[in-house]
């Protein structure tokens, strides 16, 4: 039986554009960079076992990356306070271990995500940002290898021209370790006029760091199923909100967390290296701290910023253009689709009150009030983590509607973290040696489910058939034919809200938010929101196409 209003919206006319969030674009810009050298996509849980986040990376029970300062912990449900053997991950580096578990070498891996850790915001720190990490396995590699991979990838970012260089520094699970420096686009560490005071891009040191890189550590390759001796590696990562502002002058990283819609709307331009460079300086000879291997390396301009630039070296090139994801490139595709539908792309942090869910009607026992906790989150006011986008897409809503935005049509695609009871099974792993797989078996079992999900929210005319329509293009970009079907199911108002359904499946709920829930939000009447489960959705679409 179809509804009144089960129907498209008469093609309502939007009048208002819609994009996606910059961090969204820069992040896939540099996966396809990477991708072009013959890097494939991993990906990995954000909620992970420490095993993986931690120990398989050589950071043993008192590394102080581990400690509840620099990393959120997940609370035991059986025991109030006790640690659960679950962390948020607080780099992606997790996702390459698993990578490498699965897999043999050669190896080339790219993996975007977010990573997490419990520094307040300020203007350069967010408690939530997003990351993308290389790892190359192979034979012969050395930090040569890498060093023009880096001199590559900034180039292809900044512009052709770009200057990078290596300084040591002491990281987690590479040894020898740097960081990742890129020469001043503004004074090159020259200050012509020195009466001026020193520069403000760089404050006078002529490099701004990006990001981090080092050679794997054999234990860790060990660890990983990786002979050290046979096979090299290296692994390298940047911040993508950090590459983001020095890309484009941004002060502060708040701008781009923040979720006002005028953000993502304003930086719609997005040309890698599109923006005008100055003559590049000839290589700066590198100074005593820098990576001795890195000042070997020769005619840094003449690598070509080409697809598959490096495929004269057999895998670096073999998989030029491929190496996405079915899911990720889907992902792409409803993007780019809401975007055109007029959504503004709102990343939104995990973090929710338990309060949320009484403004949202849920009765006592609705599994969605089940969420993991956090034994040290940044407030204590949003101590779990969520089970559902739209707390925190209806609180970007209304700050757009409080910002005078007009209309704001929003959308987030992310993961949800389903419960767990009990904690994960302690594997004294730290050996040398491949784990069993029985025993990744076990560690994987205790890792809580955590299905990406869709949301819309969005005010205006017609706005519940509009978010019935954004979840049909989801479902048309996935292949998939929905059905809807009323229901009840709160905070969706009774009479306005449809499930959506493929097959016998129900994936999700349309419609207009019941009137006590916009009315506890501080939200106008008529305010509509959709949510889907995207990964049950692709799992049922998957026919086994790639
Ligand atoms: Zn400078």
């Amino acid at each position: 039986m179809r509804s009144a209003f089960s129907g498209r919206a008469g093609g309502a006319p939007h009048d208002s554009r819609g994009a996606r969030h910059p961090v969204t674009v820069v992040a896939e810009q540099m996966t396809d960079v990477l991708l072009d050298l013959g890097y494939r996509v991993v990906e990995g849980p954000e909620v992970e076992a420490e095993w993986f986040a931690f120990d398989a990376l050589d950071m043993d029970d008192d590394h102080p990356g581990r400690a509840p300062g620099r990393a959120f912990h997940l609370e035991d449900p059986s025991e109030p306070g006790g640690r659960s053997g679950l962390v948020l991950r607080t780099r992606t580096s997790p996702a390459q271990v698993r990578a490498m578990l699965g897999r043999t070498p050669p190896l080339r891996l790219v993996c975007a995500g977010r990573a997490f850790r419990p520094d307040p915001a300020d203007t350069i720190h967010s408690p939530v940002f997003n990351q993308v990490e290389g790892l190359a396995v192979d034979l012969g590699l050395t930090m040569v290898d890498l060093k023009k991979t880096l001199d590559h990838f900034a180039a292809a970012v900044f512009g052709r021209g770009t200057v990078t260089r290596l300084r040591t520094h002491r990281a987690a699970y590479t040894d020898p370790s740097a960081k990742v420096y890129l020469e001043c686009a503004v004074c090159h560490g020259v200050r012509e006029d020195v009466s001026a005071g020193p520069c403000g891009t760089c404050g006078g040191e002529g490099w701004i760091e990006w990001g981090w890189c080092g050679t794997v550590r054999p234990r860790v390759l060990t660890t990983c199923g990786v002979d050290p001796h046979r096979y090299g590696a290296f692994a390298f990562g940047v911040g993508v909100e950090r590459t983001l502002m020095l890309r484009h002058g941004l002060k502060d990283i708040r701008d781009i967390i923040g979720g006002d819609i005028r953000f993502p709307l304003g930086m719609e331009e997005f040309v890698p290296g599109g923006r005008p460079r100055p003559a590049p300086r000839p290589w700066t000879t590198a100074t005593s701290r820098a990576v001795p291997a890195a000042r070997a390396v020769p005619d840094l301009e003449i690598i070509p910023l080409t697809r598959g630039g490096h495929g004269r070296r057999g895998p670096w090139g073999r998989e030029a253009g491929g190496g996405l994801t079915r899911s990720q490139s889907l992902r792409r595709r409803i993007g780019h689709a809401l975007a055109g539908a007029g959504y503004v792309e709102t990343p939104r942090f995990p973090f929710v009150c338990d309060a949320a869910w009484d403004a949202f009607g849920l009765a006592p026992d609705d599994p969605r009030r089940a969420t993991l906790t956090l034994t040290n989150p940044i407030t204590p006011r949003e101590p779990s983590l969520r089970t559902t986008l739209l707390p925190g897409l209806l609180a970007a809503l209304g700050l757009n509607l409080t910002l005078g935005n007009h209309h704001p049509a929003l959308f987030e695609q992310g993961v949800v973290f389903a419960p767990r009871t009990g904690a994960a099974p302690a594997l004294p792993l730290l050996a040398d040696r491949r784990p069993a797989a029985s025993r990744l078996d076990a560690l994987n079992a205790a890792v809580p489910a955590q299905p990406s999900h869709l949301a819309i929210a969005l005010t205006g005319e017609s706005s519940w058939a509009r978010a019935v329509d954004a979840a049909r293009t989801a479902a048309h970009v996935m292949g998939a034919g929905l059905i809807t079907r009323p229901t009840e199911y709160p905070p969706w108002l009774p009479g306005r809200c449809l499930e959506l359904l493929v097959g016998e499946a129900v994936l999700g709920h349309a419609g207009e938010l019941h009137t006590a829930t916009v009315q506890a939000l501080g939200l106008p009447p008529g305010t509509s929101v959709m949510e889907i489960d995207l990964t049950t959705l692709e799992h049922l679409t998957d026919h086994g196409s790639t």
